[in-house]
């Protein structure tokens, strides 16, 4: 009996909560500004956690209801603690957008701008990824690079190339192509229209007329490209090309949002002039410094003009021509401009997101190797490709490639055949 009774009265006590909870409808559905209030400062501090996790979608998506919920007592009880309304909304929103833009920073870096300097020695080399996922390579290092210089466009993930940019016919610029061009698929290969009259530049030329579906272009000031959100215009040279085979190096620039790259070849000081005479804005973020740094380019009024945060001087370690000058790099210095050489540095990778780079340095060129068989070891090492030979016991022998080599018995055998010694 007594038990009964107490039932009862539970039964009765859990009826009322529930008429009670029934006519506040309020209390569960959020409605009143007590709940709505307390519901956005939940998810304002479970955004916050989030937003330290840095789970930032996560913490988006809080951030968002926490702005509704406060919004909506803004507008449907604007006498309650308006200020309050007023300040938690205002917090909300700092953090919405301090979130939308870490988000949008982050998915930049998803498909950054990649601009490799690859360290080819004496000889200028480029390879730019774009973020929409076109490659442009511009320059190929001497004739002998191409087994490293393929070797880096490999581990780069190229496997075709959408354009290829030869700043000028001189053969530390397109050497290393004659073999690229037969590896790696080329749509359409940009150059000056200078020509030059050396032999590797005739079997350069050969290995192009030979692949018919290259579309071969002339780069001329004014010419622009789009990749994406990627721009390349073209500065110089007109049609009207200079004598000089430097002077008719493709002055050229890149933009990708706010950051941007000169590309100069070796183009000298009349060059340099006449681009800055065409009225284009020279301002960039980093120079590539014409010629090596040879003291003909970089002149004084050119690198004020493009007034560049950085530079990259391509140079090979002790060459013969005394590049880098001390001119240029003190002029560099004296501009605060912070260089970076292929000589000291190795390959410089920059990557940037529109907005800002970094730069990484991935070392300096590896090149592959391959073994000499015993009964080889004395003869001299020629290259089908290069036409070049090494004596034997050289160490640069081993860098012949197995399918490219021929063995003679003789240094004078190899020149009877056509092969000259390596030069440096
Ligand atoms: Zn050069």
């Amino acid at each position: 009996m007594r038990l009964q009774r107490i039932n009862k009265l539970l039964l009765f006590i859990l009826v009322s909560l529930l008429g009670v909870l029934i006519l506040s409808p309020g209390a569960f559905s959020g409605d009143s500004p007590e709940e709505l209030y307390r519901g956005g400062y939940l998810q304002i501090k479970q955004a916050d956690k989030s937003f330290y996790e840095k789970d930032y979608e996560e913490a988006l998506a809080k951030y968002e209801s926490a702005e509704i919920a406060l919004g909506g007592i803004k507008t449907e009880y604007p006498e309650w603690s308006p200020e309050l309304i007023e300040v938690r909304l205002n917090k909300c929103r700092e953090r919405l957008d301090e979130t939308r833009n870490l988000i949008s920073e982050n998915k930049s870096w998803e498909h950054p701008l990649k601009i490799h300097f690859i360290d080819v020695g004496q000889g200028d080399s480029t390879l730019i990824q774009t973020p929409d996922g076109t490659t442009i390579l511009i320059d190929g290092g001497k004739i002998w690079c191409y087994t490293f210089l393929g070797d880096y466009l490999r581990r780069a993930g190229v496997e075709k190339i959408d354009y290829l940019m030869v700043s000028h016919p001189h053969g530390d610029h397109y050497g290393g192509l004659i073999k690229i061009l037969k590896s790696f698929k080329v749509d359409t290969i940009l150059v000056s229209g200078q020509k030059d009259t050396t032999d590797h530049y005739q079997r350069y030329m050969e290995t192009v007329k030979s692949l018919k579906e290259v579309k071969y272009k002339m780069a001329r000031a004014g010419d622009k490209y789009s990749f994406g959100d990627v721009e390349l215009l073209i500065m110089h040279p007109s049609s009207k090309l200079p004598d000089s085979i430097n002077d008719c190096s493709i002055i050229a620039k890149l933009t990708y949002g706010d950051e941007s790259f000169l590309f100069t070849g070796d183009a000298e000081e009349d060059a340099e002039l006449e681009a800055i005479g065409r009225g284009y804005n020279m301002k960039s973020t980093v120079l590539k410094v014409a010629h090596h740094g040879s003291r003909t380019s970089t002149d004084q009024y050119f690198l004020s003009r493009v007034s560049p945060e950085e530079a990259v001087i391509f140079v090979g370690a002790n060459n013969a021509y005394g590049h880098p000058t001390p001119q240029v790099l003190r002029r560099l210095k004296r501009g605060g401009i912070k260089t970076y050489r292929t000589d000291l540095d190795g390959t410089i990778l920059y990557i940037s997101n529109g907005k800002e780079h970094r730069v990484e340095l991935p070392g300096k060129a590896v090149y592959p190797e391959y073994d000499i068989s015993p009964e080889n070891q004395g003869k001299a090492i020629a290259n089908r490709e290069t036409l070049i030979y090494y004596k034997p016991r050289e160490e640069l022998a081993r860098r012949v490639p197995p399918d490219d080599r021929i063995y003679f018995e003789t240094g004078a055998a190899a020149e009877m055949a056509g092969y000259r010694r390596f030069w440096y």
